[in-house]
């Protein structure tokens, strides 16, 4: 058993000050200032000072394609290990590794590769399943993915790997769409909106299908106009989650706030789409078979489309925390418990409660990445990935 002492413990709804928590591979229990000095006597108890620095729950990104010059596409092992390695050290304890849209060949067996990885275990971040970007999308509003192996919306396809996908994003307007939103939604799969051309009518349409998530929010999609509210306009009215690339080049500071005052902060999630470029410095690299060029923390594809970006989930909180317009707890919900919740997974990850996973995040007064546990294990020290200890 460990004890951490001496915190500012992010909960979902306050900031417990001088608290500590007591943990083995999961949350046994949260302890005030004054539990402290009777616990902290036991024998057998690894007892860490938190130095005062911030503890909030691991991070989760639900929407990252690679990182460290690897690419879930790669379909390799040492890929997705090596990309959980890379995330870890921004806080980032489980993720979501993202397909691109490529041959449905490629997607199976980066689909298959997951499946194996997952029950191999990495040795950094803990990848959930996947998010399945593509390839059931509108060729127009494409972004950065192929449009030569855009396929129409059929389970067929994916029906082999039900139990690995997580998140697929569709365009709502597509034929085959509805079918193939509910039987996923039937079977606990989250169904998001992205790479879509469809009006405020289909998004409301879709929605009682069980669409309820929108895919890196403004990009990709049709906007808000006064008299077509588009699927921006039924994304901020509507009961649905929204992703948020919150780098300041996907979306504009001013956007982001503006979301957050409209919509509530609880179905609002940061993710950072992340390409392999990410941990890494400017060049060129690949992404879905693409072309992309690194430049002052921009990622394009030739043509100059933005392509997926080189964020770090840390940096994502710090930027939001500029605008000032979130409290902690809810400001670190968005990248912890709303998350997890959206996965159905809040019971597990995602919150500090007894019983909860202890993938625990230390950060100093900047919200800069201290310490990382995953299931109790110290596996970043100061910042840097801890080999000894995975
Ligand atoms: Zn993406």
């Amino acid at each position: 058993m460990k004890l951490i002492k001496n915190i500012s413990l992010v909960l979902p709804d306050q900031v417990l000050k001088r608290s500590g928590i007591l943990f083995s591979n999961r949350i046994e229990r949260i302890l005030k200032e004054e539990e402290l000095k009777a616990v902290e006597e036991k024998p057998d108890l690894e007892v860490i000072d938190g130095r005062g620095l911030y503890l909030s729950p691991g991070f989760i990104d639900i929407h990252i394609h690679g990182a460290a010059g690897h690419d879930t596409m790669d379909s390799t092992y040492e890929a997705i290990n090596m990309i959980s390695k890379a995330v870890i050290k921004s806080g980032v304890t489980s993720f979501l590794p993202t397909t691109m849209t490529m041959p449905m060949k490629s997607i199976n067996k980066a689909l298959k590769n997951i499946r194996e990885v997952i029950s191999r275990g990495t040795s950094g971040a803990r990848p959930l399943g996947v998010h399945l970007e593509g390839p059931f999308i509108n060729p127009e509003y494409k972004g950065a993915q192929n449009d030569e192996d855009i396929v129409s919306p059929d389970i067929s396809l994916i029906e082999n790997y039900l139990d690995v996908i997580k998140i697929v994003t569709i365009a709502p307007e597509l034929e085959g769409a509805k079918e193939l939103a509910k039987s996923l939604t039937q079977g606990g799969i989250v169904v998001s909106a992205g790479h879509t051309g469809a009006t405020y009518e289909k998004i409301l349409e879709a929605r009682g299908w069980g669409v309820n998530h929108i895919t890196h929010l403004f990009n990709a999609m049709t906007g808000l106009h006064h008299r077509q509210p588009g699927t921006v306009g039924a994304a901020l009215t509507l009961d649905m989650t929204c992703e948020i690339i919150a780098d300041f080049i996907h979306l504009h500071p001013a956007v982001i706030e503006l979301v957050l005052k409209i919509k509530d902060p609880a179905e609002v999630i940061l993710i950072t789409d992340q390409m392999m470029a990410g941990s890494l410095g400017e060049g060129v690299y690949q992404l879905g078979g693409q072309k992309v060029f690194v430049k002052n923390g921009e990622a394009r594809l030739e043509n100059g489309q933005l392509a997926g970006s080189i964020l770090t989930l840390d940096q994502a909180i710090r930027n939001i925390n500029k605008l000032k317009v979130l409290s902690l707890p809810r400001l670190f919900n968005l990248v912890t418990y709303n998350p997890a919740r959206l996965l159905g997974l809040e019971n597990e990850i995602g919150q500090i409660a007894p019983g909860c996973r202890a993938d625990l995040v230390l950060m100093d007064e900047e919200l800069r990445v201290k310490n990382v546990y995953i299931d109790g294990r110290e596996v970043v020290k100061e910042g840097e990935f801890n080999e000894g200890n995975h």
